[in-house]
Formats: C-alpha cells, structure tokens, sequence
C-alpha cells in the first residue's frame, strides 16, 4: 500500500468523514492500511460469517449478526477512538434497522464532540441506500501509475536478485497498466517461476494473464482481432478521417502543445453488415492501442447504486488501460428508450447520464468507438456535437466499394485474379452489404474446391450471387427505417461519391 493512499485515508478519518466504504478484494492490504492509520485506534472487526473477530489475529471472539454488533460496539466511540470495521456486509446495508444503527454512530462522530468512531465497510461490492448517501465516502485505491508500476518491478527485480535490462522494464511497465499492486506481483512471480528470470518474452504472458484478470473483473473485454484498415472496402471518408486522428494519437503531446485537442471519439451508425465493428477493430490497429469492449448490459447489477458503480469502475478500468479503444457496440440497445417511454428504466437513465458526463468531461486517451444501427429510439443529447468528434453514416456498399469489398476477400484467401470482371459483379450485387458479399466469396470458394476446381471464375461468383438473400431483401422494412432516421440528423457518409 503507497503512503500517499494511507495519508488520504488519515486525512478523511481527521476530516470527520464517518463512513469510508473501501471498494477493494484485498482485505489484507486494508486492514494494513488500516492499522497504520489507526495505530492509536481501537479496531473492533465484523466478519459477515464469524461475528465479531480480533482484528489483529483474526480470531472469532463472539458470534453475532450485524445489528447485534453495531449495538455492541456503538458507544465504545465515547471512550476511546474507535475504528469500527465491516467486511462483506454489502447485503445488509439497505436494512433499516442496520442503516438507523449506521447513522447514528456517524451523527455521533460528527456533532458529538466526546465521540470518535468511524466505520469501514470493506466489500468488493458497493452498495449505498440513499439514506446513507451523504455519510458515505467511497475511498477508491488508486490504480499504480506508470512510476509506481516501474518500482513496483525494480523492487521485485532487487528481491529476486535477478538483472533485466531497463530497456525491457520499460517495456512490461506499460504493458502492466490497468493492473493493481497484488496483480502485478503475481504476474511477474508467474514469469518468474516460469523462466528464472524477467525477458522480452515475458510481454506476451504479462498481455495474456491482463486480459485475464481484465475478463474476471466482468467490466470490459479485451478484444483480439487482426484486422487493420487495408481490411475495410470503401468508406473512404471514415478511413481519412481516421487517419488523421491517429497521426494526432500518435503525436500525442506535440499535438496538445500545438492546440490540437484530445481526439475523443466516434459515433459510426448505419446498415448491419457494413463495416462498423471491423471499423473499430481497425481504428485500435491504426492508432497502435489495445481495443476494450464495453457491454452496458454485463454492468447491471442487483443492488441499488450497483450499477452505476459498475460503469464508474469500467470507465476508470478503461482510463487506467489508456491508451485504448474503448468500443461500445450497438450502443442503441445499451441504452434503448433512455428518457422517453421506450421501456427505459431509471438505471439505465442515471448510467446514460453518467456515460455522457465522461465523455462531456473526459481529457484521457480513451477514444471511444460507439457502434449503432438503428438510433431511431436514441436519446438526442447523445448524438449532439460535442459529445463525439464526428457522427458517421455506413450505408450499404456503392458499386465501387462492392468492387473492392469482393476484391479483399478474394486476395485473403488467394483467390483474386486479374480476369474477375468486376462490372458484371457490381451489377447484380446491388443492395449487397458486406457480409453478403463475404459470404460470396466464401461460398464460391468452398463449391470450387467440392469441385476440385483450382481457379473461380466470374461465372461461379455470379452464381453464389444468385444463390444468396442479400440483407436489402431480407431486412426490407429495417433498412427504409434507417435512412428515414439519418435524413434528420447532422452525420457525415462514410464513403465517397460512387465512381461507377
Ligand atoms: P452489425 O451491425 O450487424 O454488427 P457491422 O456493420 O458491425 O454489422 P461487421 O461485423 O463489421 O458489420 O461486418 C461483418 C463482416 O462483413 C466482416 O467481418 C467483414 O468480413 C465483412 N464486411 C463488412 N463490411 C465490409 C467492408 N466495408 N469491407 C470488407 N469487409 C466487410
């Protein structure tokens, strides 16, 4: 634990502040910081299985349930400091009975003059009922920085008596952002044990066991891909204008000095099928920054405040793993019928609101890629200027991005040749997206290798052409939904003017 963590959580307990709720799965790590806080304190404990425990050695003293203990241990505050600590009682902190019990010895702290009690609830779980809302101070323990992770290794280097080379610590050290402490030193005893000492090698195990650890915290999602923008037909407007924000990302603090601001993100909306996901996969390639998914859906969680909670932890998770891509996908269902009587409710209200501020306010390298199809049912505040640096439309492929949709997925399975007649193509691929066009590539080239043939020919693409039920008429009425929404609002194409 950094002395400048203990500091802060000696100055809110001077501050008066009588309930800390510590949001962290390392007890021990607490109770350090508790003990070192409190050295002249006396520290009762309640474990939520064991009753009241010594907090020094753990030991069960008494069994009794929450209510039974707050009435115990309540007045101990009139003889002596008192630190009263509380582990895993997130399920009974909308009780009344434990909630009058918790005011009361935090009114008692703060206007009764003989009183000093304060209480930590330590849960990994935040809960916070309204009427506790103004006694509570979330303490959060601060993600290492990039300095404190670099000693963090240089300690660990020392105790192991091992030598690395400080151009290598540099580099783990950045791969180890987003991590805590206890995470990090886990990480480097695994690549440790594993070779005896700490190499270039090792990058690929500490990425591996982040993601790890990323993907248990259940907030966001690391995404693998190997997609780039040569990948993406067409969309020439979206790709320059990519391009030259990541030439901005990639010249970061020049840029600023300079006046440029911080790019914060895109909203890309438009036909299923057309590029938007590949578009982010190849935005995080692009701008050389890992790609992290956001799904608001996983964030909800069953107690009150919960979720909100959970996006306050996913939006700094993300921060601290900057710079990434942050990519939200089908952001509409995320937060369908916010503020309206689409079926929104009010958490997903309060955590839209919560979004928007971030973004509002944000100043990090987090650049977000929202993904939509249908913002019909989209609050407006969402799609105004400001929020993101630019709204893109995706339409369906024009003849020439069909041409070159066809043309990559033909070269990525070596199946491309100069004879292909693209004009036939573009002919009947009208209202083609795509997938549909993936999908007839991969089609063709599977019946020709049934058919033990080496080459495909325009003929047999036309006949998978044929064969295949493009997305203008299987999803007819969508489609004619999604331009009518678009024509109302200020967005920008994706693609350039069709030259055919
Ligand atoms: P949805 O709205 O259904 O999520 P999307 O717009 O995100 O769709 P993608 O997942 O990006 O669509 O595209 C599906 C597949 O179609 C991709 O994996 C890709 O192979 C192919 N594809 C779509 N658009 C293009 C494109 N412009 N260039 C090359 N391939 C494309």
């Amino acid at each position: 634990m950094k002395r400048s963590t203990v500091n802060i959580l000696a100055s809110y307990i001077d501050a008066l502040h009588p309930i800390i709720y510590i949001n962290h799965f390392d007890f021990k790590v607490i109770d350090d910081a508790i003990s070192r806080v409190g050295e002249k304190a006396k520290c009762v404990e309640f474990n939520n299985a064991l009753g009241l425990v010594d907090f020094k050695t753990k030991s069960p003293m008494m069994e009794c349930n929450l209510e039974q203990f707050l009435k115990l241990t309540m007045d101990d505050g009139f003889e002596q400091e008192t630190f009263l600590v509380l582990k895993d009682v997130h399920g009974e902190l909308n009780n009344p009975k434990i909630i009058s019990l918790l005011k009361r010895i935090a009114e008692n702290n703060l206007y009764n003059d003989s009183y000093s009690a304060t209480i930590f609830v330590l849960s990994e779980i935040t809960v916070i009922s309204r009427e506790l809302e103004n006694y509570i101070t979330v303490f959060d323990i601060p993600l290492p920085t990039t300095s404190e992770i670099h000693s963090i290794i240089s300690d660990f280097i020392i105790d192991m008596d091992i030598i690395v080379e400080q151009e290598i610590i540099n580099d783990i050290t950045l791969s180890f952002k987003g991590l805590n402490e206890f995470q990090i030193r886990q990480i480097l005893n695994l690549a440790y044990q594993d070779g005896g000492c700490i190499d270039k090698d090792d990058k690929l195990l500490i990425l591996k066991e982040k993601e790890q650890f990323i993907k248990k915290s259940g907030m966001l999602e690391i995404v693998n891909f190997t997609e780039n923008i040569e990948d993406i037909g067409g969309l020439e407007n979206l790709k320059e204008w990519l391009a030259r924000k990541a030439k901005v990302f990639a010249n970061l603090d020049k840029a600023i000095k300079f006046g440029v601001d911080v790019p914060k993100g895109i909203m890309i909306i438009g036909m299923p099928g057309c590029g938007k996901s590949l578009t982010a996969k190849a935005t995080a390639s692009l701008f050389e920054i890992p790609l992290v998914r956001l799904d608001v859906g996983r964030l909800l969680g069953k107690y009150v405040g919960e979720s909100e909670e959970n996006m306050r932890k996913a939006l700094k998770l993300s921060e601290a793993i900057s710079p990434c891509v942050l990519w939200i996908d089908e952001i509409e269902k995320a937060f369908a019928g916010v503020g309206s009587d689409g079926g929104g409710n009010d958490v997903t209200t309060r955590l839209f609101g919560q979004f928007l501020t971030w973004i509002q306010e944000k100043e990090n390298t987090v650049f977000i890629v929202a993904t939509a199809n249908d913002i019909s049912r989209m609050p407006p505040e969402f799609l105004r200027k400001g929020r993101f640096d630019e709204l893109f439309f995706v339409d369906l492929p024009n003849g020439e991005e069909r041409r070159k949709i066809l043309d990559i997925h033909l070269k990525k399975r070596k199946k491309w040749h100069k004879d292909i007649d693209s004009i036939a193509l573009i002919k009947e691929t009208d209202g083609f997206n795509g997938a549909d066009l993936e999908a007839v590539v991969k089609d063709t080239i599977e019946m020709a290798f049934i058919d033990g043939k080496d080459v495909i020919t325009t003929e047999d693409l036309l006949k998978s052409v044929k064969d295949t039920k493009s997305i203008s008429s299987t999803l007819k009425e969508k489609i004619k939904e999604i331009k009518s929404t678009i024509d109302k609002i200020d967005i920008k194409l994706a693609s350039k003017a069709d030259i055919h």
